[in-house]
C-alpha cells in the first residue's frame, strides 16, 4: 500500500475527490467521519469526556452535546488542553487501525483530512491538494445549502491557499467543471495507483 493525504479548503471539492477516487478502489481513512463516529452516542470516548466536563454534557438521547463542549472549551485553556487531549489519541489510534488494515495490500490508502495543511503529516507517498479561489467556494459552498456567512468565516479562520498548496506534491485545480475536475483525479490515479501496484512511476517526459 501506499498513503496519501488529501485536503482542501471549505468548498473546494475534496469530498468530490475523494468519493471519485473510492470510486477507483482507494480506502479512504475520512478523519470527519471517524471524529464522528468517536463522538457517537454510546461511544466509550463520551463517558470520559462526561468525566471530564461533567454529565450536562451528554443530552438524555446519549448523543454529546456540542455546543455545551464548545461553551466549555470556549474560554477555558486548559479544558480545550484536556479535549483535545481526550479526543486526539483516539483519533489517532482508529486512523492508525485503518491504515494498518491495508497493511501487505496494493491499495492506495487516502487519507481525507480537512486539516492536513495545519497539520501535516510525515511520512506520506503523496499530498493531493484541491484548490479553488475562495469566491468559488463560497459559491459552491451556499449553493450545497451553507450560511454564506458562516462559509465566509471559515475560510478566514483557515490556512491561506498558498500554505496549503506548500504541502502539496499534486495539486488539483477545481476551478473548471466537473469535467475538468474528473480528468485531473484520473491523471493522479494513474500515477498514485502504478506507485502502489509496484511499478516505477511513469516517466513525467
Ligand atoms: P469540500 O468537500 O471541499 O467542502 P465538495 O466536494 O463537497 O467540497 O464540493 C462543494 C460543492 O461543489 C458540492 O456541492 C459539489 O458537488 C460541488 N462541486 C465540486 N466540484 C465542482 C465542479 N468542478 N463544478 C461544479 N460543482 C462542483
Amino acid at each position: 500500500m501506499i498513503v496519501v493525504g488529501l485536503t482542501g479548503g471549505i468548498g473546494a471539492g475534496k469530498s468530490t475527490v475523494s468519493a471519485q477516487l473510492a470510486a477507483k478502489g482507494a480506502a479512504i481513512v475520512d478523519a470527519d467521519q471517524i471524529a464522528r463516529d468517536l463522538q457517537a452516542p454510546g461511544a466509550p470516548l463520551l463517558d470520559t469526556m462526561a468525566e471530564r466536563f461533567g454529565d450536562h454534557i451528554i443530552d438524555d438521547d446519549g448523543a454529546l452535546d456540542r455546543a455545551a463542549v464548545a461553551k466549555i472549551v470556549f474560554s477555558d485553556e486548559d479544558a480545550l488542553k484536556d479535549l483535545n487531549g481526550i479526543v486526539h489519541p483516539a483519533m489517532q489510534a482508529e486512523i492508525q487501525e485503518q491504515i494498518d488494515a491495508h497493511q501487505d495490500t496494493d491499495r492506495v490508502v487516502v487519507l481525507d483530512f480537512p486539516l492536513l495543511g495545519e497539520n501535516p503529516r510525515k511520512g506520506l507517498a503523496a499530498t493531493i491538494v484541491v484548490d479553488i479561489p475562495h469566491e468559488l467556494a463560497v459559491e459552491r459552498a451556499v449553493e450545497r445549502g451553507m450560511d454564506e456567512a458562516d462559509v465566509r468565516n471559515r475560510i478566514n479562520s483557515q490556512i491561506t491557499r498558498e500554505q496549503r498548496r506548500e504541502v502539496a506534491t499534486h495539486v488539483i485545480d477545481n476551478s473548471g467543471d466537473l469535467e475538468a475536475l474528473t480528468r485531473q483525479v484520473d491523471e493522479v490515479w494513474s500515477e498514485l495507483s502504478a506507485i502502489a501496484a509496484g511499478e516505477t512511476a511513469a516517466d513525467p517526459a
